[in-house]
């Protein structure tokens, strides 16, 4: 391809929305498959401690999901200075229900309460955020995948596995590129580079004490920010024609920053204006883009993904409980 031929190739635009609405189709086709083999209906029971807005919000969402694609979702709302010993009573009723296929813990918890403790006592077959131990370790201990969106042989975190499908299902090529990764957390950074190294990507993992990011940076065919810092990676940090995968969100109530990220567009700041805050990633959307082949928008690109994978993960975890797990 000619330099001209690349300078005008269009940015593809990834957005999470239809990946997402594609995965709550496939999730309730497969719900009434469940039913019609005569299995019983899914279940996921969201814990939920203490009156943190923010959680109330994620956790209505994502039992309002499951409803909507035949999923029973229920909230255990708990009281906020609730002992930890009665809240491991709630827990072990959960694990031993037989009729709950899947248990979230709505983090974070209030600080009296050991948060990995209570993660751990999750049994790793409910447990539908992978964020158990037996979860973790069976992910880094999966072999290669045989075939492109092969499934993980247990249940992995919902955002890095969501970001899987959404580079599958934009026909992203994966085996032999590098990925790099910034952000090591559990939740993203480690989980998404051990699904990538398992479908053969060449993984660089950088976090705050990486020296020169952006010369590293550079070397992705693909990058994911998981920073937490409002358009940290700028057009420094990327080579032209990388994928870039952008899982921040950022709430920002800094005008100048805005205006400074959005130039010229007025909606973004009239809806600022109107709101006193704008969501923005971990990328510099409006520099990065002209360098990028592919680029997530936030909001719409990452962020529907979440919860969509959640729901695929508590069908999975059904399917295996009733002894159904014919998995294509
Ligand atoms: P964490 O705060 O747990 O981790 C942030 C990571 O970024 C850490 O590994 C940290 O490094 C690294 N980091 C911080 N500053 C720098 C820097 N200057 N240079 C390089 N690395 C740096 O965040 P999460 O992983 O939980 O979340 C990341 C972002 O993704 C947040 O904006 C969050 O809101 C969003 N998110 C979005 C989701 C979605 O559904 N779309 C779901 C989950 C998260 P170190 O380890 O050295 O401290």
């Amino acid at each position: 391809m000619s330099q001209e031929t690349e300078s005008i190739q269009k940015t593809r635009i990834l957005k999470g929305k239809p990946v997402a609405a594609a995965l709550h189709s496939e999730v309730a086709a497969g719900v009434d498959a469940l039913i019609a083999a005569g299995a019983r209906r899914p279940k996921l029971v969201a814990m939920l401690v203490g009156d943190n807005p923010a959680s109330a919000v994620y956790v209505s969402s994502k039992t309002k999901a499951c409803r909507d694609v035949g999923i029973d979702g229920e909230t255990l709302d708990l009281p906020r200075d609730i002992e930890h010993a009665r809240l491991m009573d709630h827990l072990g009723e959960l694990n031993e229900d037989p009729g709950v296929d899947g248990i979230l813990v709505q983090l974070p918890l209030p600080d009296h309460l050991p948060e990995r403790e209570v993660l751990e006592s999750v049994l790793p077959e409910k447990d539908v955020d992978g964020f158990h131990p037996h979860n973790v370790g069976g992910m880094w201990l999966d072999k290669p995948a045989r075939r492109p969106a092969d499934p993980p042989s247990v249940l992995t975190p919902a955002t890095p596995t969501g970001i899987m499908e959404l580079l599958h299902r934009s026909g992203i090529e994966l085996s032999g590129k590098h990925a790099v990764i910034v952000g090591r957390s559990a939740i993203v950074g480690k989980p998404m580079a051990a699904l990538l190294l398992r479908e053969h990507c060449t993984v660089t993992l950088c976090h705050s004490r990486t020296r020169d990011l952006p010369s590293v940076c550079r070397l992705a065919d693909i990058l994911i920010a998981a920073v937490g810092r409002p358009a940290m990676i700028g057009p420094d940090h990327v080579s032209e024609g990388t994928v870039v995968i952008d899982v921040g969100i950022n709430r920002v109530t800094d005008r100048a920053l805005i205006e400074h990220l959005y130039p010229g567009k007025a909606k973004k700041l009239a809806r600022f204006d109107s709101r006193g805050y704008a969501v923005v990633g971990d990328v510099d959307y409006t520099r990065v883009k002209p360098k990028a082949s592919a680029i997530t928008p936030v909001p719409g690109g990452v962020g529907p993904l979440t919860v969509a994978q959640l729901l695929v993960n508590t069908l999975r975890a059904s399917r295996r409980r009733q002894g159904l797990d014919t998995e294509a």
